[in-house]
């Protein structure tokens, strides 16, 4: 599955607006097939409906880390946990993430990092919604506004789909950020781009 993945994330890169950037000489572009941001990893992404920027520069990491350990019902003060993805890296969620949850037999985490989750009828819940998102450090976003789409305590759930709005009004990201949830933001793949620094 990685190694799709790395297919389709290649395939993003040459359509992306590096594209659009002054081309390399060809013994260059033969000798370094990644030009220096590429190389590095950096990129930063913006609202795909306004361009306006999301982010700062992030490098890639190859996979989303586990949130580090935090004793979340011992803390002084609720929420939020510290941040699964580390400042200045992005990874990308290969499983499905955020709404809709549906119904289950199999027991299991809701979505990644998520824990479990019933419904009323304490009926098991996973989440079929989308793959792919981009995950960030949200002390990372700028321009962002929370608008609560699922009920939480003292910060947001994935549980509702995406509550993080661009200034120009489409939801771009889903923020977790409650006090017993890992502290995460996942910019969607379809609501954003990725743009050389
Ligand atoms: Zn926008
Ligand atoms: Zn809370």
């Amino acid at each position: 599955m990685r190694a799709a993945y790395g297919r389709r994330m290649r395939d993003e890169q040459d359509q992306n607006p590096g594209g659009a950037e002054p081309e390399p000489s060809p013994r260059r572009a033969a000798d370094a097939p990644a030009d220096g941001a590429a190389a590095s990893g950096a990129v930063l992404f913006v609202c795909a409906a306004c361009e306006v920027p999301l982010t700062q520069p992030l490098t890639r990491l190859p996979a989303v880390p586990q949130p580090p350990f935090y004793a979340w019902w011992d803390a002084d003060e609720p929420g939020p946990s510290p941040a699964t993805v580390p400042s200045g890296c992005y990874a990308i969620e290969t499983e499905p993430y955020g709404a809709p949850l549906v119904a289950t037999g199999i027991p299991g985490p809701a979505m990644p990092r998520r824990g479990t989750k019933t419904d009323r009828h304490g009926q098991w819940l996973v989440s079929h919604g989308p793959r792919g998102n981009i995950v960030i450090n949200p002390d990372d976003a700028r321009g962002l506004t929370l608008r609560h789409v699922s009920s939480a305590c003292c910060g947001a759930t994935p549980d509702g789909g995406m509550n993080q709005m661009c200034a120009c009004g489409t939801f771009v990201a889903t923020l977790c950020s409650d006090c017993c949830l890992p502290y995460e933001l996942h910019l969607s793949a379809g609501h954003v781009r990725a743009v050389q620094p």
